[in-house]
C-alpha cells in the first residue's frame, strides 16, 4: 500500500530537531522522528500510522556512533544494527548487544535499522529492550527544555510505548560495563533464521568456583515489554552451572523453572502463551548455561 501523504523535514542539527519535534508537540500534530525507517515505514505503508510529518534524524552526526567511556559504553540512537555487531567496542565491552543485535532480521535491514530505533519503537518482539532491562541501561533524551535520563526498566512503557514525551528525542543509551567474569548468551527461538523471536533470552552470568554468583536475565516477546526475570536470578545464586549427572536432577533446569513469573505472554499465530511460558523455562536453562560456560 501508499502511505498516506506527509511533510518531511530534514534537520541539520540535532537542535533543530528538537526544535521541530518541540513545535509540532505543542502545537498537537502528530509528527514522528525517522531513523532506518525498517519499522515505521511499514508502519506507514499499512495505514497503521498517518503522521502529518516525519522529521528524518538521518543527517545528525551527534546520534552516530559507539563510545566507550570506561565505566559504561554509549551507543549513539542513529548507530546502525550492523554497525553494532562490527564495533569492537561493543563486542569487548558491551558483548550481549552484539549477539541480540545479529540476531535481528538479515543483513538489508541491520544496514538501515538502528539502534535507538529498535528501543524507541518499543516493541516486545524486539531483541534488543531484553538487553537493555537486563544490563540496567540508561536512556539520553533530548528535547528544547535540555536533556534527561531514563532507567531501562522505566523506559518500556507498554506495547509500542516509550517513555518519551511529545517532542523528545533519543540520543543514545549507556550501557554499563560489566567487569570480568561475566559471560553472555542471548538465545533467540524463532521460525525462521532471520525472523522476530517467538521468545528471546538475555543472558549475563558471573560465576565463581563453577557457581553462579549474580546473573541477570530479560526475556523477549513475554508481556507488552520486556520482562526481567527476577525469581530467577534469584533462584540461581550459588547453583552450580556442571551439567547434571546422568538421570540426576539439573539445579540449573530447577532455578529456571520461574522463568514466566509475572509474564504476559501474547497468543498470535506462531505461539499460545502456554507454548511462550515453556519456552522461557527451557530457553532460561540454556542461555545460563551457554553464558556461564
Ligand atoms: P524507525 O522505523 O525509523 O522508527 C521506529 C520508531 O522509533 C518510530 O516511532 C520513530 O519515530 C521512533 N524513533 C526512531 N529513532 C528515534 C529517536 N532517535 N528518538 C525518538 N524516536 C525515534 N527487530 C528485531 O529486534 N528483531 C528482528 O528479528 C527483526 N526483524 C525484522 C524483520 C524485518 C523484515 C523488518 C523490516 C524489521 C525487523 N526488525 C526486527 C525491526 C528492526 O530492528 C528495526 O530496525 C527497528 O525496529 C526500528 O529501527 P529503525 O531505525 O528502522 O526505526
Amino acid at each position: 500500500m501508499i502511505p498516506a501523504s506527509f511533510d518531511y523535514i530534514r534537520p541539520e542539527s540535532l537542535q533543530d530537531a528538537c526544535r521541530v519535534l518541540g513545535e509540532a508537540a505543542s502545537a498537537g500534530d502528530d509528527v514522528k522522528a525517522l531513523a532506518g525507517g525498517q519499522s515505521l515505514l511499514p508502519l506507514l505503508r499499512l495505514r497503521l500510522a498517518y503522521p502529518a510529518a516525519l522529521v528524518d534524524l538521518g543527517r545528525l552526526p551527534e546520534l552516530r556512533g559507539v563510545e566507550d567511556r570506561g565505566d559504561h559504553v554509549f551507543i549513539g540512537a542513529l548507530t546502525t544494527h550492523d554497525e553494532v555487531v562490527r564495533s569492537r567496542v561493543v563486542r569487548e565491552k558491551a558483548p550481549l548487544f552484539a549477539l541480540a543485535t545479529a540476531t535481528v532480521a538479515d543483513p538489508a535491514v541491520r544496514h538501515r535499522g538502528t539502534f535507538g530505533g529498535s528501543m524507541a519503537h518499543a516493541d516486545p518482539a524486539g531483541d534488543l529492550p531484553a538487553v537493555a532491562v537486563a544490563l540496567d541501561c540508561v536512556f539520553v533524551v533530548r528535547s528544547g527544555e535540555g536533556e534527561r535520563e531514563i532507567p531501562a526498566a522505566e523506559f518500556f512503557v507498554d506495547y509500542l510505548e516509550p517513555a518519551l514525551e511529545p517532542g523528545e528525542v533519543l540520543v543514545g543509551v549507556r550501557v554499563p560495563v560489566l567487569g570480568a567474569g561475566w559471560g553472555f548468551h542471548y538465545e533467540k527461538f524463532h521460525r525462521t533464521a532471520q525472523s522476530w523471536a517467538i521468545v528471546g533470552v538475555a543472558a549475563a552470568v558471573r560465576k565463581t568456583d563453577g557457581a553462579v554468583e549474580e546473573a541477570r536475565i530479560g526475556l523477549t516477546n513475554m508481556g507488552p515489554t520486556p520482562v526481567r526475570a527476577e525469581a530467577v536470578e534469584t533462584a540461581l545464586r550459588g547453583v552450580d552451572l556442571a551439567p547434571p549427572a546422568t538421570g540426576g536432577t539439573d539445579p540449573v533446569r530447577e532455578a529456571c523453572a520461574e522463568a514466566d513469573d509475572g509474564t504476559s505472554p501474547p497468543a498470535d499465530l506462531h505461539a499460545q502463551p502456554d507454548y511462550r511460558r515453556h519456552l522461557a523455562r527451557v530457553l532460561t536453562a540454556r542461555a545460563v548455561r551457554a553464558a556461564g560456560g
